[in-house]
């Protein structure tokens, strides 16, 4: 049954008793309807069978004291509207008291499975602010470790190749002078006695109450006296770890890693958080990347170009001997299966080798000489066309 049920239904009304019934009455008025409606005394009666549920249903909650007390306070607050008011006022209050501190915990707890109440959703929110018991508040549950975004330069072969790098996060950890009490080695923090450790005090205005947090320890619940040195009362500090992290092979520039776990520690027995790691990849002097291919420009000479050549070209491991034809352009690709980066399925990208048909600025005499003779021989360009719209124009 979900909190929601309770604010929809009048268990009194149900039981056919006044708010001020006793638990004895309760228990008479329960009994009389459980006989007249039970099943076995009206076989076929859905009407009855509903109604025999319904009154289980409120005998369950109204019988137990600590069930009922929950179950009149919410109702109390819900039927005046003053749930919202409680609210904003727990939002922005004095003490610094975030509200989602209230919806962070209570999703934790409905992570552990430790919870009073079934149903979800503000009903938990509920369950956070009549905590009532003390020290059993759902804000003192197990929370989940916050996530950490942390960044990682990487030279351009450890993305492609990936590698296992040092990664330094600095980040908020639980102070080891006091161990997260935030009181001076030696000494206790004291219970509040405002709250009595709650974090929250009702108030009732007229017709209404509401919770909010504790001005007098802010919500925590407890005082420092004599605060920690270490941290100033906080209980926490700043932490300095060092994290090995696997960066697999084929990251690319603005890629997000995500290393489940490795986050800030859970509180009170929470699971930890997780790490993201954005990458960042230096550019390489040699190699380019275009998606999963590696892309790499070689110089050429023009009598290459004109008559072909076998080029040596590097790759990330060794090397690989690229056939340029004869007659290749300058600008032209040449494609090394299997050369890429690798992917984590299937096969490896390939590299993208582009020649570039190098024009040489200084030439020996005896290379002057030759293109000279070279130009004597040679077709001219085809730019007949051109010539004669210049000729005509
Ligand atoms: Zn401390
Ligand atoms: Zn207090």
């Amino acid at each position: 049954m979900s909190s929601k049920d309770w604010l929809e239904k009048d268990f009194y009304a149900v039981l056919g008793v006044p708010k001020s019934a006793t638990t004895d009455e309760v228990k008479k008025a329960y009994r009389k309807l459980a006989r007249e409606l039970h099943p076995d005394h009206n076989p076929g009666n859905t009407a009855a069978e509903d109604r025999f549920k319904a009154v289980s249903e409120a005998y369950d909650v109204l019988s137990d004291d600590k069930k009922r007390k929950e179950y009149d306070e919410m109702r109390s607050l819900f039927g005046s509207g003053a749930f919202r008011r409680g609210a904003r006022s727990a939002g922005t209050g004095a003490g610094g008291f975030d509200l989602s501190d209230i919806f962070g915990d209570a999703a934790a707890q409905t992570a552990s499975g430790d919870r009073r109440f079934s149903g979800a959703g503000f009903s938990d929110l509920f369950s956070s602010i009549f905590s009532g018991g003390g020290r059993t508040t759902t804000r003192r549950g197990p929370s989940r470790g916050r996530d950490v975004e942390a960044e990682l330069v990487l030279d351009f072969r450890d993305a492609v190749g990936g590698a296992t790098l040092p990664l330094t996060l600095r980040a908020p950890g639980v102070c080891d002078t006091c161990h997260g009490s935030g009181a001076k080695p030696g000494s206790m923090p004291r219970t509040c006695p405002v709250c009595h450790g709650a974090g929250l005090v009702t108030n009732n205005q007229g017709s209404f109450s509401f919770s909010e947090p504790c001005r007098e320890c802010q919500g925590v619940g407890t005082i420092v006296d004599v605060k920690c040195p270490e941290c100033h009362g906080t209980g926490g500090v700043t932490k300095t770890r060092t994290l090995n992290v696997r960066i697999p092979a084929g990251v690319a520039d603005g890629q997000k890693i995500r290393l489940a776990g490795r986050g800030e520690p859970g509180a009170r027995g929470g699971p930890p958080g997780d790490l993201f790691v954005s990458v960042k990849v230096r550019t390489d002097n040699l190699f380019g990347r275009t998606g999963d291919d590696l892309t790499l420009s070689v110089p050429i000479t023009f009598p290459e170009a004109v008559n072909g050549v076998d080029l040596t070209v590097p790759t990330l491991d060794g090397s690989v001997t690229v056939r340029v034809p004869p007659g290749t352009p300058s600008g032209r690709t040449l494609r090394v299966r299997g050369k890429g980066v690798p992917r984590r399925e299937g096969p490896a990208g390939d590299l993208l080798v582009t020649v570039e048909v190098v024009v040489p600025r200084d030439l020996s005499e005896a290379a002057r000489k030759a293109l000279q003779d070279y130009a004597q021989a040679a077709p001219p360009a085809p730019r007949q066309f051109i010539d004669r719209q210049v000729r005509h124009g």
